[in-house]
């Protein structure tokens, strides 16, 4: 039994801050409210001054691999985000998964995108089962403090990979036919949904018409169809349409409650974009009146993929965070490096792929504006396999939460809260997280709003956040902060 005492409770619903004792017992909230003595037996810990809220659900990540070995920097659990007070994160986005795709005679290395997760050794996994089954083996290993809980998408890239001959072609009926049996099991073996990343190569050629099929056996069982939208640049408003056609027609008549539309990485990227979120905003409050949908964002002006001309192009400034043929580069401004291969930055990019960049496309303007909306989940989209990753996989939630609530007062705390924790938890179907009251899964953050502070940058991208003390996943100390320890 745990005893978090003398703290202010944000609840998770949006609903009032309020001071009261919340006592947890075998993985569960027994009680909040005024609870004077600790329970014979329970550690008691002194949260005088400091936030007590759900643990925050990062709706966006890449932590496929992090989550059963730990991400870049930390050691063996995903600290990376229970720093943060992260508790359960979303895998599998963006279209690629660690399933089902594995290396095989014609394809031996992971086609891109798939190498943002790793090299071709990672890729072990020849269906979901498999790795539904690694990621229990990695929580039974850490003993409870391991990843955090992890909410799992079939990638549409993987899937491809797994049974599209011709990547660069839409999928023949009978590989479409092979795709949709692929997904139901990922669905039987726990999947939350589907996700699909148009704008990769592994997927720019596949028609609406397959993607639709795929998106409606997920909306059909009441899962989630995610979507990183075929063009974020000046395409993105033909790509947004496409998104909501694609799902009008996959939740026809046939879909469950729990279906639902989400558009990831919400941007207004690149300078035909800039200072248009509030005409992005409004054409997806339109699509909301008849599809059921969310999105996500990241607080950082800086988005990060792999390198790509296009997204060079659409950027003021581009970081090089890995390059298998110049490991020694990542870090280095592209330009600098460019300098560094004697090439122009046209010729060094090709030269450093397969690779990943940071691209400064956004204006933080626009940023405020989607982070602010209802409807804007917050998901840190980090890379942790890249060798200098964007500061987001480290910074994300402090980050948001001092900008948008402290610093910049454009949200309540339990309205910042809400967004990170029961909207997510909606959007998922995960029942029992998200909110602070008895009964619920004791996933918990203590963090203290002035503390609060993301010390990762570009230079120094691994460094941990300040201002979370603590982290119970599940009732257990995932996460406490140096100083902060048991009254007794
Ligand atoms: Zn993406």
């Amino acid at each position: 039994m745990t005893l978090i005492r003398n703290g202010t409770v944000v609840d998770g619903t949006g609903g009032p801050a309020r001071r009261a004792d919340v006592l947890v017992s075998e993985g569960r909230i027994a009680a909040v409210g005024a609870i004077p003595r600790a329970p014979d037996g329970a550690t008691a810990y002194d949260a005088s001054g400091a936030i007590v809220a759900p643990g925050f659900i990062d709706a966006h990540t890449h932590d496929d691999v992090a989550v059963l070995e730990g991400s870049a920097g930390d050691s063996g659990s995903n600290a990376a985000k229970l720093s943060q007070g992260a508790t359960t994160v979303v895998v599998g986005n963006c279209g690629f998964s660690l399933a089902p795709w594995t290396p095989r005679p014609g394809r031996l290395e992971p086609p891109p995108p798939l190498g943002i997760l790793g090299g071709a050794e990672r890729f072990v996994f020849p269906g979901f089962p498999a790795y539904f089954e690694a990621l229990a083996r990695a929580d039974a290993l850490a003993d409870g403090r391991a990843s955090g809980h992890t909410v799992v998408l079939c990638g549409h890239s993987s899937l491809r990979a797994a049974r599209v001959a011709d990547l660069g072609a839409p999928a023949r009926p009978g590989e479409l036919a092979a795709m949709e049996r692929d997904l139901e099991e990922a669905l039987d073996a726990g999947c939350a949904g589907l996700s699909a990343g148009l704008a990769y190569p592994a997927a720019l050629a596949s028609s609406a018409a397959e993607v639709t099929a795929l998106a409606r056996i997920a909306f059909r069982r009441g899962k989630v169809f995610a979507i990183h939208l075929r063009n974020e640049y000046d395409g993105v408003w033909a790509a947004l349409d496409e998104a909501f056609a694609i799902a009008r027609e996959a939740i026809g008549a046939s879909a469950e409650p729990g279906a639902r539309l989400v558009l990831s990485h919400q941007k207004c990227a690149g300078p035909g974009n800039r200072g248009r979120a509030d005409e992005l905003l409004s054409r997806i409050d339109r699509a909301a009146r008849d599809i059921p949908l969310a999105f996500d964002a990241y607080p950082y002006d800086a988005g990060s993929t792999m390198l790509e001309a296009e997204s060079a192009r659409a950027s003021r400034r581009v970081i090089v965070t890995w390059s298998r043929p110049h490991p020694e580069l990542a870090g280095l401004d592209l330009r600098e490096a460019a300098d560094r291969l004697g090439l122009d930055p046209d010729d060094a990019l090709e030269a450093l792929k397969p690779g990943g960049g940071a691209y400064f496309h956004m204006d933080e303007a626009d940023v405020d504006a989607i982070l602010s909306h209802p409807l804007c989940m917050v998901g840190s989209d980090g890379l942790p396999a890249d060798a200098s990753p964007h500061p987001r996989l480290y910074g994300t939630f402090p980050r948001y939460l001092s900008r948008m609530v402290r610093d910049r007062r454009l949200l309540s705390l339990e309205e910042a809260v809400r967004k990170a924790t029961s909207l997510p938890a909606s959007v998922f179907s995960l029942p029992g997280k998200g909110v602070i009251r008895e009964g619920a899964d004791a996933d918990i953050v203590v963090f203290r709003p002035d503390a609060l502070a993301d010390l990762a940058t570009w230079q120094e991208p691994l460094r941990y956040s300040v201002g979370v003390d603590l982290a119970l996943r599940g009732g257990v100390v995932a996460w406490g902060a140096s100083g902060v320890s048991p009254l007794r």
